[in-house]
């Protein structure tokens, strides 16, 4: 069995799948692959699929399967797995970590004081206690945001479209009221034709004027340019994303926008995680390996 890596993994993943088969990262070699493991970054499209006629499995380090072509591998019988469990602690920890720089004026604070100059007096900071929190989508990670944000001594409410219950959560809303309730929004939703370009001029319309806006999801969730006009106009506070429209967000207007915090998709990426990922991996090979992978 030949097993292509076609994207990053914590290094000791190929010694661990070497029980299993041959491990390449050889990208030429999808040709021959029975099992390719993948990432953000690959995209299993209907090409990379048909130009792979061995391949058996693809298997998703990570969660969102929106880079996976699902229908046109089922109809080739190609199996498809995430590991959904494995980032719900890194990710919430990013979103986190963007909710507290927005208020505390990080970006600013640091750049400023880097470049000589002392703002001690014109960086003035909000806190995030008694705030209130919506969280738009809120399966694995949202939950862990919320956990979170109940230890800031925050409010937490979320929409989804399923229920949702937890000791860390105030209470579920239709998102249009929650949209006018909450001082910030963080954003944990699966890419679908129904979440695209969900947070869009209308919706921030009918937010709170200064609310700002957290994206550890997905891009396409969010308009950018809507949320660009927005932070110009104050009507969003500010904005701390993790994902864009288009990965990079090469010369992206956004990129652009006052009171901001980006980051590279780098969501799942702690050290932590990315051996958490490895070893749900290595139990799917072993099922696969197995002949029990349904
Ligand atoms: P999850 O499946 O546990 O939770 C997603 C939640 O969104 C579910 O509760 C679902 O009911 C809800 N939902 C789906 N469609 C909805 C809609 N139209 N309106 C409202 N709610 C809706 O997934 P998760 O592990 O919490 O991950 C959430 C998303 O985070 C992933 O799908 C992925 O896009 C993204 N993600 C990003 C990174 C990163 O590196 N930044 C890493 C992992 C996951």
């Amino acid at each position: 069995m030949k097993i292509l890596l076609s994207d990053s993994f914590d290094a000791s993943l190929p010694g661990r799948l070497a029980k299993y088969g041959e491990v390449t990262d050889d990208k030429n070699q999808v040709g021959s692959a029975d099992v390719v493991l993948i990432r953000s970054k690959t995209k299993c499209t209907r090409e990379f699929i048909d130009a792979a006629p061995n391949l058996k499995l693809i298997i998703r380090g990570g969660v969102g399967l929106d880079n996976v072509d699902r229908e046109h591998a089922k109809s080739k019988g190609i199996k498809v797995y995430n590991t959904p469990k494995a980032s719900s602690v890194a990710v919430a920890e990013l979103a986190f970590a963007l909710m507290i720089a927005l208020p505390n004026q990080l970006i600013t604070a640091h750049n400023s004081t880097v470049a000589g100059q002392w703002l001690k007096k014109d960086l003035k900071r909000t806190e995030l206690l008694n705030k209130t929190l919506g969280i738009i989508g809120c399966g694995r990670i949202g939950l862990e945001v919320a956990k979170r944000a109940k230890a800031f001594g925050m409010k937490v409410y979320v929409y989804d479209v399923v229920p949702v219950s937890s000791e860390y959560i105030d209470g579920q809303k239709e998102l249009a009221e929650l949209l006018p309730l909450c001082d910030y929004f963080s954003l944990h939703l699966p890419l679908t034709p129904e979440t695209t370009g969900l947070i869009n001029k209308e919706r921030i319309a009918q937010m709170k004027n200064g609310a700002c806006l957290i994206n550890t999801g997905r891009g396409k969730t969010v308009v950018e340019e809507d949320i660009l006009e927005a932070l110009q106009s104050g009507k969003l506070g500010g904005y701390g994303t993790d994902v864009y429209v288009a990965e990079p967000p090469e010369n992206a207007a956004i990129l652009k926008a006052p009171n901001t915090v980006f980051a590279p998709h780098i969501g799942a990426s702690t050290k932590e995680n990315l051996l958490r990922i490895s070893d749900e991996v290595v139990l799917l090979m072993d099922q696969f390996a197995k002949g029990e992978l349904a």
